[in-house]
């Protein structure tokens, strides 16, 4: 364990943020990671006790005591290894994991929980650091060909586990780069774009071979999830040409508010307005890029894609950011004796927020209003909540000024033309139908035809999709050589 009375002597230590003023100026990461002797200390807080809740709290159940202990030891080198041996990209968790392993640590019951993120974090950027994150090939190839679609985290985490398995394996992806929605959904602020490029070179090292540009299937008419696909390849020629095909599409399909003046110009989805920034942070230029200087930004929606909203419109200079939630505000400190070692409900404010923006809870939209084509407000009503169920206050009418409006309201499902390509069974969200059972787990009723990820589970969080990733990569692995020495 870290040090015996490491929790009774050592306070939590957050990670730092660089001043709003300065980092509204860049798209840049701005979180400021542990220095070795902090992440020592944070190690020391580890109480090691006995059955540690953050490891099933941590859906890809990092081994956190061990490689707590090892840091407050020095041994780096054996802290990544532990790492790695559960998540492929601790690089993508230490960054933007919203760290359930920490709501559910046993120092959490009654004190700060262990920064265990900002200690997975440390190791992997000294890992990077020291070069210890190298390419492992197979040692024997099997012959066996898998095709990956989409290179979100749930397919890049099953075909780096599949290419050392020793098979073949070929990523689709119809963006024109790897990442899924680390690449365009997530801002850059939030996680910088090279820690994917680096990891596509380890991998293509280690004989993954990535395909952008190539859309698996079809999208229906009008489709406006993300698409700079230059090529189509049918679902019968992948099936043709693979001995297996893991889907791995993610859920795109975003949730839509039909009310009247949707049409107007400068309503739109925020999976317009992210990935676009994303692009031009990359190098890209754009036609006519949804811009919100200058503008009253109003967010529809009050998750995390939301808070990526507040964070774009307030870089691009916007004269004010307002975000809507429906729900009524939930308490700002959870109830620990109801909810540890589960993930609380409690008021979330994020590095966006606290750069700039009015909050609105309990609140409907009924209506866009337009000028000239062009919305220029919105008619509001207060609601209420009894019994589950929700009621508009009468009387609570609002006009409210907006001239851009992004609808971040979640995602309905995956698109489900792609999934009908491969004639795979779906759930009643319209999620691929697969279990995630030991035998039989990731399998679709579609012959040779696996799902892993959000396209299975629903819109989710990057550790459930790198652990889906991993788990589907075993389950390919099993029915390709009958047995599989992956970890699941
Ligand atoms: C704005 C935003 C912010 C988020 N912030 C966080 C966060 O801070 N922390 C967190 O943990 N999670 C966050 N999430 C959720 C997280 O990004 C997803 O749960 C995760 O990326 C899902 O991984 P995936 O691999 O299943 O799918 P995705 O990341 O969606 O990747 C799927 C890929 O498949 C490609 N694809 C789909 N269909 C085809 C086809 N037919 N042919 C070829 N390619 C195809 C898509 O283009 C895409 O690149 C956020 C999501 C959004 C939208
Ligand atoms: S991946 Fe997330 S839940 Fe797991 S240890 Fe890291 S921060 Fe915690």
């Amino acid at each position: 364990m870290g040090k015996v009375t490491g929790f009774l002597e050592y306070e939590r230590i957050e990670e730092g943020y660089a001043p709003v003023e300065q980092r509204l100026k860049h798209y840049k990461e701005f979180v400021i990671g542990l220095k070795a002797e902090e992440a020592k200390v944070q190690g020391a807080r580890c109480m090691d006790c006995g059955t540690p809740f953050c490891n099933s709290g941590c859906p890809v159940n990092n081994i956190i005591p061990d490689f707590n202990d090892l840091v407050y030891r020095n041994d780096w080198a054996n802290a990544i290894r532990v790492l790695h041996s559960t998540n492929n990209f601790p690089e993508f968790t230490g960054r933007i994991c919203p760290a359930p392993c920490e709501a559910a640590c046993t120092l959490n019951v009654n004190d700060d929980p262990v920064g265990i993120k900002s200690i997975e974090h440390a190791i992997i950027d000294r890992a990077w650091e020291e070069g210890w994150v190298v390419p492992q090939p197979p040692k024997r190839k099997t012959g066996k060909k898998v095709a990956v679609v989409g290179s979100g985290p749930a397919g890049m985490a099953a075909a780096q586990q599949l290419a050392r398995a020793g098979h073949d394996v070929v990523v689709f992806e119809k963006n024109d780069r790897v990442g899924g929605l680390l690449r365009y959904g997530i801002p850059d602020f939030k996680m910088e774009k090279s820690h994917i490029d680096r990891r596509v070179k380890q991998m293509e090292a280690e004989g993954v071979v990535f395909r952008t540009g190539v859309l698996v299937g079809h999208l229906p008419e009008g489709s406006k999830v993300t698409n700079w696909a230059k090529e189509i390849v049918s679902a019968d020629q992948l099936k043709a040409d693979f001995d297996a095909v893991l889907l791995a599409g993610g859920a795109e399909q975003s949730r839509d508010l039909p009310v009247p003046g949707r049409d107007l110009d400068g309503v739109h989805f925020a999976m317009e307005f992210l990935p676009q920034q994303n692009k031009v942070n990359a190098g890209d230029k754009l036609k006519g890029q949804i811009r919100a200087e200058g503008k009253h930004v109003i967010v529809i929606g009050g998750g995390d894609t939301g808070s990526d909203c507040v964070g774009t419109s307030n870089r691009h200079g916007a004269a004010s950011v307002t975000q809507f939630e429906l729900m009524p505000m939930p308490p700002e400190q959870e109830n620990k004796a109801l909810t540890w070692p589960y993930w609380p409900y409690k008021l979330r404010t994020s590095s966006s927020h606290e750069e700039g923006c009015e909050r609105e809870f309990a609140i409907a939209t009924k209506e866009f209003i337009g000028e000239k084509g062009k919305v220029v407000a919105l008619k509001t009503v207060r609601v209420e909540w009894k019994d589950g169920k929700m009621a508009e206050v009468p009387g609570s009418e609002q006009t409210l000024k907006a001239d851009l409006v992004l609808l971040a309201m979640g995602f309905v499902s995956p698109v489900g033309t792609v999934l009908d390509a491969f004639g795979v069974d779906k759930d009643a969200r319209g999620n691929a139908r697969a279990s995630t059972e030991f035998f039989g787990g990731y399998k679709t009723n579609a012959d040779k035809v696996f799902a892993a990820g959000d396209v299975r589970r629903g819109q989710s969080l990057v550790v459930w999709a790198i652990r889906e990733g991993r788990q589907a990569a075993r389950a390919v692995d099993e029915y390709l050589m009958g047995a599989s020495d992956l970890p699941r």
